[in-house]
C-alpha cells in the first residue's frame, strides 16, 4: 500500500483558505476532511469585496502584498474555469485635489511589481464610465477583476472533492483530541442533529479565518491576529463598468465596483474582539455612502439594496492601526512555536492569494508527514463550482 495515501489531514474552516488547502493536499495524495461549522464560505469569504486584486491597491504601501497579488492574479486566470473571472478591468483614478506625488509613486510601485497600469485620459474615463465623477486628473487601467466569492471558493472545493476530499458542513470544532503534546484529532458537534463525534488525523490545519485565535485558544495557544471588519453598501443598480479605486493610500470608502446587476461600495475598518453576530455600525454605512458619492455623484438616486459586514483576519503588529497592517499571511507551526505537534495555523492573507497561502501551509504540513509530493496547484486547471454538488 502507498504510505503517502494513508496520511489523513483534518482542516478546520470551509472558507476559501480551507478549500484551497483541501485542493492542494488532494493533489499531493493526502486524504483530507474539511470541517465547517456552517455552509462553505459562510464566514468572511462569502461577504468579502471579491476583487481578484492585481496588487495595484497595495503598490505603494505594501509592495510584498502587491507582488503576491499579481502573481496569483495571473495564476488564477490560467487555472480557474472560464467565466469565473469577470472581464472588467480595474480603473484607478486620481481625483483633482488629491496628491499628484502619490500618483507618481503609485505608477512606479505598479511598474516595480510588474503590474500593468496603462494610463488613460480623463476623457477616456468619461467615455467608459458616464456616471463617474469628472473631477479626475489622472487614471489608469489595471488587471484587477471581480469574482463571485462563493463560487471562487467552491471551485477549489469541487476540484478537491472530485479528487477525493471530504467536506463536513455544520460540523463545529469544540475541542482537540490530544496525546500528550500531540494533536491527534478533533471533537465536534453536528449543528443540525446535535450529535457529538470525533475525527482523528495525522495533522490538523487551523484555517478558520478570523476564528483561528478562538480555535487555537482551546489548547491555550495565542495567535497574534487583529480582527478587522469592514462594511459594504450594495446599490440596486449596476452604475459602473469597471472596479473603480481611488489612487490614494488604501482608506475607507475608496472603491466602487459592479457585481451582476448591482454596484458595491466599500469599505471601512475597525477592530473587534469577537466577530460572531457582526453588525454594520450606522456611521460606517453613512460614511460609505458619502464617500461613494465622490466617485459616483448621482449615487443617491438609486436604492440601497442591502448592507453587509465581514471580518478580515490580519496579522497583528504592535502600534499599527488596521489600515497599516499588511495583507500578508503567516503559517504558524505550533510544534516550533508552542511545542504542540501536528498542528498548524494559517493566518492573515486575502482571498486573491488563497492558493499561495495553501501552498505554503501544505508545504509545512507535508514536510511533517513525510509527504514529498510537490505542490501542483499553480498549473492544474480546476473544475466548475457546480461539480461540488453534482460530482
Ligand atoms: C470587508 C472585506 C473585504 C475584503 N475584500 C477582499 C477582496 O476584495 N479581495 C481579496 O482578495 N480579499 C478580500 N478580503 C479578505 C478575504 O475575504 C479573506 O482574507 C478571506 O476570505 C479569508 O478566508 P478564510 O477561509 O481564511 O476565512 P473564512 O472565510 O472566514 O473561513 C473560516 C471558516 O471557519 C469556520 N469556523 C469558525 N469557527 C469554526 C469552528 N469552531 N468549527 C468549524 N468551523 C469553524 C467559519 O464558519 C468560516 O467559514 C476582504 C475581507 C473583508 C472583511
Amino acid at each position: 500500500m502507498d504510505v503517502m495515501a494513508t496520511k489523513q489531514v483534518l482542516v478546520i474552516g470551509g472558507g476559501v483558505t480551507g478549500c484551497a488547502i483541501a485542493h492542494d493536499l488532494t493533489l499531493r495524495g493526502v486524504e483530507v476532511t474539511v470541517v465547517e461549522r456552517g455552509e462553505l464560505a459562510s464566514g468572511t469569504t462569502g461577504r468579502c469585496s471579491a476583487f481578484l486584486h492585481s496588487g495595484s491597491r497595495y503598490a505603494v504601501t505594501d509592495p510584498e502584498a502587491a507582488d503576491e497579488c499579481i502573481a496569483e492574479n495571473q495564476i488564477m486566470r490560467k487555472v480557474m474555469p472560464s467565466g469565473m473571472i469577470e472581464p472588467d478591468d480595474g480603473l484607478f483614478i486620481l481625483l483633482k485635489g488629491d496628491d499628484p506625488a502619490y500618483a507618481d509613486q503609485w505608477f512606479q510601485g505598479c511598474a516595480d511589481a510588474g503590474i500593468t497600469a496603462k494610463e488613460i485620459s480623463p476623457a477616456e474615463v468619461a467615455r467608459r464610465e458616464p456616471l463617474v465623477t469628472r473631477e479626475i486628473s489622472r487614471a489608469a487601467i489595471t488587471p484587477d477583476a471581480v469574482i463571485e466569492a462563493l463560487r471562487f471558493a467552491l471551485v477549489f472545493a469541487a476540484t478537491a472533492r472530485v479528487n477525493g476530499a471530504h467536506f463536513l458542513p455544520y460540523s463545529e470544532v469544540q475541542d482537540f483530541l490530544m496525546d500528550a503534546d500531540r494533536v491527534i484529532g478533533l471533537k465536534l458537534k453536528n449543528r443540525v442533529t446535535g450529535e457529538l463525534f470525533e475525527l482523528r488525523g495525522d495533522a490538523v490545519i487551523n484555517a478558520a479565518g478570523p476564528w483561528v485565535g478562538e480555535i487555537s485558544s482551546l489548547i491555550g495557544i495565542r495567535i497574534p491576529l487583529s480582527m478587522s471588519p469592514g462594511v459594504h453598501v450594495i446599490i440596486g443598480k449596476r452604475l459602473v463598468n469597471h472596479t473603480i479605486n481611488l489612487i490614494r493610500k488604501p482608506a475607507s470608502g475608496d472603491f466602487a465596483y459592479p457585481q451582476g446587476p448591482q454596484t458595491i461600495l466599500g469599505t471601512t475598518s475597525w477592530t473587534v474582539e469577537n466577530c460572531d453576530h457582526l453588525r454594520a455600525p450606522k456611521e460606517h454605512i453613512t460614511n460609505t455612502l458619502r464617500d461613494g458619492e465622490v466617485i459616483i455623484p448621482s449615487l443617491r438616486k438609486y436604492p440601497v439594496l442591502s448592507v453587509n459586514a465581514a471580518t478580515r483576519p490580519l496579522i497583528a503588529k504592535p502600534g499599527a492601526n488596521e489600515r497599516e497592517l499588511s495583507r500578508k499571511f503567516e503559517v504558524f507551526d505550533h510544534a516550533e512555536i508552542n511545542g504542540v505537534e501536528s498542528f498548524v495555523t494559517i493566518g492573515g492573507g486575502k482571498l486573491t492569494i488563497a492558493r499561495a497561502m495553501a501552498e505554503k501551509t501544505c508545504d509545512v504540513v507535508c514536510k511533517k508527514l513525510g509527504v514529498d509530493a510537490p505542490c501542483r496547484t499553480a498549473s492544474t486547471p480546476m473544475v466548475s463550482w457546480r461539480r461540488f454538488y453534482v460530482g
